[in-house]
């Protein structure tokens, strides 16, 4: 009989490495918590859930790496990227869907699998024998990390991430926002149109930054670390780092023209991204904060067109729990002292939804492929899969390990030779042989896809 892959945690990754599993062939028991124990993100039991954002970011697969992710995803046959695609939203150029559809169609279709089986409730120790991977995210409850730390010996990193507040649209003054993508970018006119633009003067500007800094903000706890991620800083983190971050940064003006004053150049813009398929939530995009919640309806309801601003949900900040992955996992993304155990997800220190999401499907095919008695290689190194597993697993130095986007910077160089191309053709060069090789991967797979 076909031994059980066990798959802890139905996030962005369990939810992907159980449907590749499956998919294979092999039997799945996902076991999640949710909705008996939550954490302080996740607001439903659904699968999938997305926690901040609604974007998984730029879709351009040929000079982008993370809409090469994507494009790894959908040739793998990638269930969340199905779903993405069947809840997108209007985002110019980026992939953004309504969150609450996109997961509910994920957590359908995992329970509608035959070889799925789903077993709520949390697991609090690593398990000595069958396959599992553990995909337990940012969020780890702390009995399972307890017990990881115990298994590994090495202390888990902490550092805060913040969520961007999210406002109600019927509360956005419209005679001072205006809706246009930077650049205009965008095939179809809601595209052209997918955000909503808050003008400043300098004044204004100068005035919302001497505000962010003297708001009042969260105190760490006993303990923690105060290290940000550089991809996620906070908006006043930002700020304190001078005063024209920010207008360099998510407020830059550049590529928009205010339609209810075209000639006047705003000196910087807020911009808010569409949150739902109903249009009633937009989010402050890049304003994750730690500021205190009085604090923040204060200072971005100085933001002209939010003087009356409504929010659905204020910012936050989180801890992120991650292994220290160069050490303890092999290639296969294998508990080196306990082979039996897979991780995947941000708890590899991968950072962001799709990434997760890409760590879950290629955990699931290498453990299905083990399970059914053969052995899969991870993804070839030039591919954004294996460039991401690549760094995780040995490339990035131990010593200094921190989360990581996918990006160009991780792939090996392309070979220059032939004269000099610019920037845009080498990413095409890097996106055009990643293709190849996760196509020729893909054909290699030993088990076979479907059921
Ligand atoms: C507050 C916050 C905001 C974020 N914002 C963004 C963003 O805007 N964009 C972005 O790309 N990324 C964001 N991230 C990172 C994001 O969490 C990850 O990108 C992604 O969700 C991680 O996927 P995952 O599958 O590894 O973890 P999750 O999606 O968090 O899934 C882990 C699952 O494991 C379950 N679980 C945990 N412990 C146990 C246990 N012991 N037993 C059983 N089940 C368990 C949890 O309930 C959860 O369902 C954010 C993270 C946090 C915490």
């Amino acid at each position: 009989m076909t031994q059980e892959l066990h798959i802890v945690g139905g996030g962005m990754a369990g939810s992907e490495a159980a449907w590749q599993a499956a998919q294979a062939g092999i039997p799945v028991v996902l076991h999640e918590m949710r909705p008996q124990i939550g954490t302080f993100a996740h607001q439903t039991g659904n699968f999938a859930e997305m926690v901040c954002s609604n974007s998984f970011r730029s879709d351009d697969d040929e000079r982008n790496a993370v809409g090469l992710l994507h494009w790894e995803m959908r040739a793998a046959g990638g269930l969340l990227m199905e779903m993405a695609d069947r809840h997108a939203l209007p985002a110019g150029g980026a992939l953004a869907v309504d969150r609450e559809a996109f997961a509910q169609a994920v957590t359908e279709r995992l329970r509608a699998h035959p070889l799925i089986r789903v077993e709520p409730g949390e697991i609090t120790r690593l398990p000595d024998q069958g396959h599992w991977i553990v995909a337990t995210g940012p969020l780890t409850s702390d009995a399972l990390a307890q017990a990881i730390r115990a298994e590994t010996g090495t202390e888990s990193l902490a550092f805060f991430d913040a969520i961007a507040p999210i406002v109600h649209f019927d509360t956005i003054d419209l005679s001072q926002a205006w809706f246009q993508s930077r650049y205009d970018k965008g095939e179809t006119e809601e595209e052209r149109k997918a955000y909503l633009n808050c003008p400043m003067t300098k004044d204004q500007y100068e005035a919302f930054i001497d505000a962010l800094l003297a708001a009042d903000k969260a105190e760490f706890r006993e303990g923690e670390t105060a290290g940000y991620f550089d991809g996620c800083l906070p908006i006043e983190v930002m700020a304190e780092r001078g005063r024209e971050t920010l207008r360099h940064g998510p407020m830059k003006p550049v590529g928009l023209t205010n339609a209810n004053d075209p000639t006047n150049k705003p000196y910087a813009v807020v911009q808010l991204r569409r949150d739902n398929a109903l249009g009633t939530l937009y989010n402050i995009v890049g304003f994750q904060t730690k500021m205190k919640y009085g604090a923040q309806v204060e200072v971005f309801r100085m933001i002209p067109g939010l003087q009356e601003a409504g929010f659905a949900r204020l910012g936050g900040i989180h801890r992120n729990t991650f292994l220290n992955s160069p050490t303890l996992l092999d290639d296969q993304m294998r508990l080196r002292s306990r082979p039996n155990l897979r991780f995947a997800g941000q708890v590899t220190g991968v950072e962001g939804y799709v990434e997760s999401a890409a760590m879950g499907l290629v955990a699931g095919r290498l453990a299905a492929a083990e399970i059914a008695g053969q052995m899969l290689p991870p993804p070839p190194r030039v591919t954004a899969m294996g460039a991401l597993i690549a760094h995780i697993t040995g490339d990035a130095d131990a010593k200094t390990f921190q989360p990581m986007n996918v990006n160009f910077g991780l792939f090996p160089p392309i070979d220059m030779k032939g004269g000099r191309r610019g920037r845009k053709d080498r990413y095409k060069g890097y996106t055009d042989r990643a293709k190849e090789a996760f196509s020729d991967w893909l054909a290699s797979a030993p088990v076979s896809v479907g059921v």
